[in-house]
């Protein structure tokens, strides 16, 4: 898929792409410009369903939640089997 496919893409055909992991919901860190992951959950991630508990008010209730873009993808940050981050490739 390439980046103009990706912006035609519909709000829930993008959203639809997740695979609801829930693993880019642990607090991650960047060292040296590479990004690595803890083992520790967002506060709103159910770790039973990894599904986010406030998922449609979270960028309002939780701002420091990042708005998943395809400008996000490329940043680097999710991981590298993230259907997401598969297809950019
Ligand atoms: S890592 Fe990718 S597939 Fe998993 S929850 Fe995050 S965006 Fe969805």
């Amino acid at each position: 898929m390439n980046h103009d496919n990706k912006k035609q893409l519909c709000k829930t055909e993008w959203e639809n792409i997740c695979e609801q992991c829930g693993r880019c919901c642990y607090e991650k860190y960047d060292y040296r410009g590479k990004v690595f992951y803890t083992d520790k959950p967002c506060q709103y991630l159910d770790t039973q369903t990894n599904l986010c508990t406030i998922y449609h008010q979270r960028l309002t209730l939780y701002p420091e939640c990042a708005h998943l873009t395809p400008e996000l993808v490329q940043a680097g940050i999710l991981p590298d089997d993230c259907p997401y981050v598969k297809n950019q490739k």
